[in-house]
């Protein structure tokens, strides 16, 4: 098999990317073939941080346009996040695939809490790290929290897998079918051109660290291993 381009990536699931063809919650033959993905990744050498998203279950913008004070929608939204992680800890588990789950927000009797050093000794290990509950900060999003991950765990790529987004375009491809995608945009560019593929925050905060980040689809065939290789698929934003 061909070798990993990196030692160290973060990865980015977003809730969406684990509901597959459902209109809600988890379907387990999407994780487990994520699973199998991500088994192949560990046995490349690579060490794997995640960190998942809650928008299949909940997100706090959608609960405070319906009524709910803000802050506390975003704080149900980060712990959906954490169903996921569990999910995913557990589908990852069953092929053999050591993992933690670190959370941002204590629930010290589910999982272990986000401690940034036992985190790397764990990547350095061999154990997959689920980054739960976002950053524990409302007001952001789980994109926010990946860049914040990926820094402290000195990943050399920020590997933001999406559902049905298979990159950066100039214009909106869902409306505009002229729209082209480009293989590679500079952090200024993506964000003075607003294409939301990612969050202005998290792109910035990229742009700031110099982290690259690809933008791919997580649907599109063994894309998380074509993504580690370094092969060309979606969008590479770097300056
Ligand atoms: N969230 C938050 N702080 C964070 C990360 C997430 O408040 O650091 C909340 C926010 O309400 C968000 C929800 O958790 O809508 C789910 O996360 P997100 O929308 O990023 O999930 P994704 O779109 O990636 O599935």
């Amino acid at each position: 098999m061909k070798k990993a381009r990196y030692k160290r990536v973060l990865l980015k699931i977003s809730g969406a990317a684990l509901t597959g063809d459902k209109q809600y919650g988890i379907d387990f033959a999407v994780t487990s073939g994520l699973a199998h993905q991500i088994k192949k990744v560990i046995d490349m050498g690579v060490e794997l941080g995640i960190v998942v998203g809650g928008g299949n279950i909940w997100r706090g913008s959608t609960a405070a346009e319906m009524g709910m004070e803000r802050t506390t929608a975003d704080y149900a939204g980060m712990l959906a996040t954490l169903l996921n992680a569990l999910a995913l800890q557990d589908t990852l588990e069953q092929v053999g695939v050591p993992t933690r789950v670190q959370s941002a927000l204590h629930v010290e009797s589910v999982c272990e809490p986000f401690i940034r050093r036992r985190a790397i000794r764990h990547l350095e290990k061999g154990r997959v790290v689920i980054f739960a509950c976002g950053s524990g900060n409302p007001y952001v999003t789980t994109d926010t929290a990946a860049a914040l991950r990926a820094f402290e765990i000195g990943a050399e790529v920020l590997l933001m897998a999406k559902h049905g987004i298979d990159g950066i375009y100039d214009a909106d491809p869902k409306k505009n079918p002229k729209a082209k995608r480009f293989n590679i945009i500079s952090y200024d560019k993506a964000l003075k051109l607003h294409l939301r593929a990612t969050d202005a925050t998290a792109m910035s905060l990229c742009m700031e660290q110099n982290l690259p980040i690809l933008v791919f689809d997580i649907a599109a065939p063994q894309s998380i291993v074509h993504a580690v290789q370094g092969d060309i698929i979606g969008t590479i934003v770097k300056s």
